[in-house]
């Protein structure tokens, strides 16, 4: 029998769970501040949710199969596509804007290395309905204050907007086909096949240099203005680059550069993001420690929801890579406490006082503090042990003397200090140390 697991999965054990758990609560905390609300979408779709606008080259990063009906299905590579099939159907009557997020398992059929695995997690969310610089602005504060309540340092938030590039295209009436697999290439970062597609395709001069100029600008506020004095004519560009303008001046007034010294913004306006469906603002957030797999968080404003035929409506979204997230946390040793399986054990000292130690027990866990009790009919000191194993913070000892006065020993398991204390105020008294 075959007992290792699929390649790309991995088991988390107690500890890596503890630190994830923390993580989402801190991102479903940020998140929650910013009125997102929680859903959640099947882990398999009609592989059609994502080929329509992907293309079928998409397939060959899916984990897709047929049921035993012949259903064309699909493992999600990932959520934002499940939730603009959500919305579709259940609220697009629904007051706007709506703000969701998510977090969830994603499946991608590529080759696993460090930060890149066949099942991965996605904490992410989107804004459907009224999108605005103002809108997309918010969403990047949000991003932004998530990671310094992790306390993350040395990350990049670098912005680019596509209107700037797919509005230079479409002034130069560049052919539709075309202009998506410029799109490709500039994600691609490989500016040599972009000279050589550029050519074949016989792009003007003038487009050819803007673009290449374009693509490699990074920096400041200043490089807006510098293109805009570049471009005189040309509409939509300048549409744009005013949107990226009244974006960067919202996030001014969100004061997300009082957050911390940790956050640093930069104008990138090399990027494209892979898929094709994002349209105006885009983002991408990087750890460049990491190396190759630096990106920790991506996305952008889109309109995969006319796409699939709905009624044209602005949306914006992101998504963390958790996995990659979690990596940059320990790679910085950020101290995720790790809260043992248990704060309080239970010790009987002999087999008299069992039924005491039990009733003890339910006491402290009916006041919601976490409490583990001895089951195994161990000998005191095995349970000491066991206890000190599992990183209980306390141990409860549990004497015949000590209940013949009402009391029990508490025992620090940090310190070794111990003191008695009534039974009857047990839980307050644990209360006020955890
Ligand atoms: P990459 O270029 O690194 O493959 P991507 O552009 O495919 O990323 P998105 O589709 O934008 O990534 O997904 C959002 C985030 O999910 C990424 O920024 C990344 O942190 C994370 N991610 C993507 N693919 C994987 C994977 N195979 N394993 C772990 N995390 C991933
Ligand atoms: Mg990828």
């Amino acid at each position: 029998m075959e007992l290792s697991k699929p390649r790309g999965t991995r088991d988390f054990l107690f500890e890596e769970m503890n630190q994830r758990k923390q993580v989402e609560a801190t991102l479903k905390k940020v998140f929650e501040t910013y009125a997102y609300q929680e859903i959640k979408t099947p882990l398999f779709e009609n592989l059609s949710l994502f080929t329509i606008k992907s293309g079928e080259q998409i397939v060959e990063q899916l984990y897709n199969f047929k049921d035993k009906n012949e259903r064309e299905l699909t493992l999600r590579p990932e959520i934002t596509a499940p939730v603009a099939r959500l919305y579709m159907s259940n609220m697009q009557k629904s007051p706007k804007p709506i703000k969701m997020y998510y977090y969830g398992s994603c499946f991608r059929y590529e080759r696993p290395q460090k930060g890149r695995y066949r099942q991965f997690w996605q904490f992410g969310c989107e804004l459907i309905g009224g999108k605005t610089p103002e809108a997309d602005a918010e969403i990047i504060t949000m991003a932004s204050q998530s990671l310094e309540k992790l306390g993350l340092e040395g990350y990049e938030i670098h912005i680019g907007h596509l209107g700037i590039v797919r509005g230079l295209l479409k002034e130069a009436q560049v052919e539709e086909s075309h202009q998506e697999q410029i799109m490709v290439l500039i994600d691609k970062g490989d500016v040599e096949e972009l000279q050589n597609f550029l050519k074949e395709v016989d792009m003007d001069y003038e487009t050819t240099n803007i673009l290449l100029m374009i693509i490699e600008m990074k920096g400041g506020c200043e490089i807006l203005d510098n293109l805009r004095a570049k471009i005189n004519d040309k509409k939509m560009v300048l549409d744009a680059l005013d949107e990226f303008s009244q974006l960067l001046k919202t996030l001014n007034d969100f004061g997300v550069g009082d957050f911390g010294r940790n956050t640093k913004f930069v104008i990138n306006l090399g990027i494209a993001r892979g898929l094709d469906y994002y349209s105006g603002m885009v983002f991408e957030i990087y750890v460049p420690k990491l190396g190759a797999q630096k990106q920790i968080c991506g996305g952008g404003s889109y309109n995969l929801i006319e796409n699939f035929g709905g009624e044209k409506v602005g949306s914006t979204g992101f998504a963390f890579g958790f996995d990659r997230l979690m990596g940059a946390l320990i790679h910085q040793n950020k101290e995720l406490k790790s809260d043992g399986a248990a704060n309080i054990f239970v010790a009987p000292i002999s087999n008299a006082t069992r039924p005491k130690s039990f009733e003890i027990t339910q006491k402290l866990r009916n006041a919601g503090i976490s409490t583990e009790v001895d089951l195994g009919r161990r000998k005191f000191k095995k349970i000491l042990t066991y206890a000190n194993h599992i990183g209980a913070r306390y141990v409860i000892l549990v004497g015949e003397k000590d209940l013949l006065e009402g009391n029990i020993t508490l025992k620090n398991m940090e310190t070794g200090d111990q003191e008695e204390i009534p039974v009857d105020n047990i839980v307050e008294h644990v209360l006020k140390l955890i």
